[in-house]
């Protein structure tokens, strides 16, 4: 029985945001608020609002051995993460250095710091924590050769749990989803920062998830990504080879597609405030209902709710909603 609903394989960062009246030009000096430090990074984000959400998550993620490092262990710990695969020191902590002005546009300045070091050898030391998990998730903040090996372990391990003891096949029944059944996790990927992928990881994908400018960086040249239908950009980057397509939508809800049909399930109406991290609340409670045995298309209603109410709150983290939340919308 695997120990966890959800692994979050992925990048934590502490996100330093100071608002100014106008954000400096080259060589120029503005003056700014107070500083204010948030927990981010897309691996962290997921992994908080699936635990959030009431999901049995834990992290594989690098940190520095610094104080941005212990507020992302806090804040992943009091959402009730599981942060023992998470590594210290290598590098300091990633930070996002953020200002903002007035009318909400913003400059970043991203350092990688300890997620440009989460190494294939990190995650072959955790095969053990990979194999625990229904579903693990990823997305591209750390380095690509350690999102292949993810895939390759999880690949892997599925080739050698081949006596196929239906151990955690309660995923997508009678469905064809689910690559738990299979004896190993099923993978989820967000590829953000979109960056090409290996044809490897992109069939691993069960499902890939993008919005709209990922999706069309994918399908590069592909004239499918210069339609401005979504049908399209599916069905394409379907042909690439992953085994389900999620596509999010902001305010219009996100289309989902495998082989066998392509549904558009629409979003809630809701007065957006602020819409940073929602795709990460959105993928975060996707995963973590794929874990808990939901079909494809019910995972994705059950996330458009997720993150409908996470665009109602100002933040990334302190905006993702606890269960009860999303069910008395
Ligand atoms: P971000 O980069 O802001 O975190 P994203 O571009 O990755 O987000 P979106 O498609 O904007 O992803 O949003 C993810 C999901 O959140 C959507 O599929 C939808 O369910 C929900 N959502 C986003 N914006 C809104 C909105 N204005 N109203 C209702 N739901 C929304």
């Amino acid at each position: 029985m695997p120990d966890y609903d959800l692994l979050v394989v992925g990048s934590a960062n502490a996100d330093l945001v100071i608002g100014v009246e106008r954000r400096p030009a080259a060589g120029e000096t503005v003056l700014g608020s107070d500083l204010a430090v948030h927990p981010g990074g897309k691996g962290a984000n997921q992994a908080f609002a699936a635990a959030r959400l009431g999901a049995r998550t834990a992290l594989l993620a690098r940190v520095g051995d610094d104080g941005h490092g212990r507020l992302l262990l806090d804040s992943q710990r009091n959402a009730g993460v599981d942060t023992a695969g998470v590594l210290v020191g290598g590098a300091p902590t990633g930070v996002a250095l953020i200002t903002v002005d007035p009318s909400g546009d913003n400059s970043i300045v991203v350092s990688p710091g300890a997620n440009a070091r989460l190494a294939p050898a990190d995650v072959r030391a955790a095969a053990d924590l990979l194999a625990s998990a229904r579903v693990v998730s990823l997305q591209l903040e750390i380095p690509l050769e350690t999102v292949a090996t993810v895939v390759e372990v999880v690949r892997t391990g599925r080739a050698s749990a081949g006596a196929g003891t239906g151990e955690g096949g309660t995923g997508g029944a009678g469905t064809g989803e689910g690559g738990s059944g299979e004896g190993g996790p099923r993978i989820v990927l967000n590829p953000s920062p979109p960056a090409p992928l290996p044809a490897e990881v992109l069939a691993a994908c069960d499902p890939l998830v993008v919005n709209e400018h990922e999706a069309r960086f994918l399908l590069g040249d592909d004239p499918a990504g210069r339609e401005e239908a979504p049908e399209t950009w599916a069905a394409a980057l379907l042909a690439r080879g992953p085994r389900s397509v999620v596509i999010t939508l902001g305010a219009a809800g996100a289309l989902v597609a495998d082989r066998d049909r392509t549904v558009l399930v629409p979003s809630l109406p809701v007065k957006a405030v602020d819409t940073t991290g929602a795709g990460d609340a959105f993928t975060g409670a996707l995963a973590w209902r794929l874990g808990v045995g939901d079909d494809l298309e019910t995972a994705v209603r059950f996330a458009v709710r997720v993150g409908a109410a996470a665009v109602t709150r100002d933040g990334a983290q302190e905006s993702f909603p606890t269960a009860e939340e999303v069910a008395a919308r």
